[in-house]
């Protein structure tokens, strides 16, 4: 046993380190792009444990992945192959703190899952509107770190708005901001959550976080509305916000290869006659979800009232968010449903919203020019502007495929990485996407936070660029 495994094994349970035998779960990502071999998977139960692990990691100078949930789908939580980076795993730190219903927040233990902090909220009367297909497994902490965004940004922002206060390990072990303040409004100085947000596990370990918890609405009406161009989708999205205004949460598009994409992957799903209409073609599919607060509404007539072109095919009504489970199911078994199918070229973009019908209209002409046998998934939060434009083409066209999407991205100033982040995959994208100073920039920051490049060096910046 080497110096710095026998330190560790001094500071945790028994329980808390694999060194042999690693299982697959902590060294594989969710896609199967990324499969390390790391030097051990160490899972603390508090932040001491973890403050003392960094110490010893700068000592022996060892490289420290965190992981939350590990599905990232940029392979942002896996060690390399070199065996000697440390997998410091969060799931063991799953404490709910404390609820506060007065103030509308709750502090938790950065390893509790989404889906746990939506539960607990729920119990309460409240809402925690982050919600991601993922949400079973993916933990505060990775959601943090990777901004996460989801389904109900359009209302209530990405992860970054629902954040009021986190609690981290720096990278020379200490405890930065160890007490459990939830405000609003602080403007004591420089705002150093912010930058640990969306940092990829970089700058610090987020161990604990106060997040924001909303009013739960009444109800949530769920519709489905299906339109034959893509300028449709956008008017109706125009109609509806100016309709409902905040009431309207999600606003999510799904193209016909999507659809039956989900069908031959899980035709379990398709089990309902009222969605026999589906069979039917439809080029662009929409997924709406409204919140009700107060008085009930009729949201049928509503819809065909403000939007006559369009047929409402169906509409469903839950007491909890996306548990119009149906329709929502559909939508979330997507990326699941392409797993299963593999060999697909993805790209997780944004745009500002006046350019997305260019890019939908001239897109698919410019990639059958590559791959004429080429089939694209497009499916994503288009009331972000936010698209999944997936490719399935034969593997030799990758790299032209990539190329040409990012390219007419890029000449539209849009983002090559709008959730799911750089991770691995995308550090050299990265770098040729954004200008020199802002590149420049992020590594000041980097080197200010983490001298000695132990946190994630290998997430968004590549050492050897
Ligand atoms: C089916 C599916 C659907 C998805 N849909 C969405 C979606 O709609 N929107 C979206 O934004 N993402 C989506 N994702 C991506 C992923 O779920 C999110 O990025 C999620 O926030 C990651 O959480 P995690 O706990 O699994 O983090 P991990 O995958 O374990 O880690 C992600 C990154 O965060 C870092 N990290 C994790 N925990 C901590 C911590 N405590 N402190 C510091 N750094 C940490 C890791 O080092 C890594 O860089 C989806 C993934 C899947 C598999």
């Amino acid at each position: 046993m080497t110096n710095i495994l026998n330190e560790i094994q001094h500071i945790m349970h028994t329980d808390a380190i694999i060194i042999d035998n690693i299982p697959k779960q902590y060294c594989e990502d969710w896609r199967k792009n990324f499969i390390g071999k790391p030097l051990a998977v160490v899972q603390p139960s508090n932040v001491q444990q973890i403050s003392q692990l960094v110490k010893i990691c700068q000592k022996y100078p060892t490289p420290i992945v965190t992981q939350g949930g590990n599905t990232s789908l940029c392979g942002a939580s896996i060690a390399d192959n070199s065996q000697t980076q440390i997998v410091l795993n969060l799931q063991k730190m799953h404490k709910i703190h404390s609820i506060n219903t007065i103030n509308r927040s709750i502090y938790v233990e950065a390893g509790c899952t989404l889906k746990q902090v939506q539960q607990v909220a729920m119990q309460h009367d409240l809402l925690y509107p982050l919600s991601l297909p993922s949400e079973q497994y993916c933990t505060i902490g990775g959601n943090l770190s990777t901004n996460a965004g989801g389904v109900s940004v359009l209302k209530y922002g990405n992860t970054r708005q629902l954040c009021l206060n986190i609690e981290a390990v720096l990278a020379d072990g200490s405890i930065y901001n160890s007490q459990q303040k939830q405000l609003y409004k602080n403007n004591m100085g420089y705002d150093i959550k912010q930058l640990l947000i969306g940092a990829e596990g970089t700058l610090g370990i987020i161990t604990a976080a106060c997040l924001r918890l909303y009013p739960l609405p009444k109800k949530y009406h769920a519709l489905w509305l299906c339109v034959p161009e893509f300028d449709d989708v956008l008017t109706l999205f125009e109609i509806l916000q100016l309709h409902f205004a905040h009431a309207l949460s999600s606003f999510e598009v799904m193209n016909d290869l999507s659809i039956l994409c989900v069908k031959n992957a899980f035709p379990e799903l398709f089990n309902y006659d009222f969605l026999h209409i589906l069979k039917n073609t439809h080029t662009w599919h929409i997924l709406v979800e409204i919140e009700q607060h107060g008085v009930s509404i009729d949201i049928e007539a509503e819809i065909k009232a403000c939007f006559k072109k369009n047929t409402c095919i169906f509409t469903y009504e839950s007491y909890q968010p996306q548990q119009n489970s149906v329709l929502w199911n559909i939508r979330h078994h997507i990326p699941h449903a392409q797993k299963k199918q593999g060999g697909n070229i993805k790209h997780d973009i944004s745009l500002d919203l006046q350019y997305m019908a260019d890019f939908i209209a001239t897109m698919p002409q410019n990639i059958y020019n590559i791959d004429a046998n080429a089939k694209i998934i497009v499916f994503g939060h288009i009331g972000d502007g936010n698209l999944h434009y997936n490719v399935i083409a034969s593997k030799e066209y990758t790299a032209y495929i990539q190329t040409c999407i990012y390219k007419h991205v890029k000449s539209k100033h849009g983002s090559i990485a709008a959730e799911h982040g750089i991770g691995q995959l995308k550090t050299k994208l990265l770098c040729e996407s954004i200008n020199a100073n802002e590149y420049q920039a992020m590594q000041k920051i980097k080197h200010i936070f983490d001298p000695n490049n132990i946190l994630n060096p290998n997430t968004i910046f590549n050492a050897l660029l």
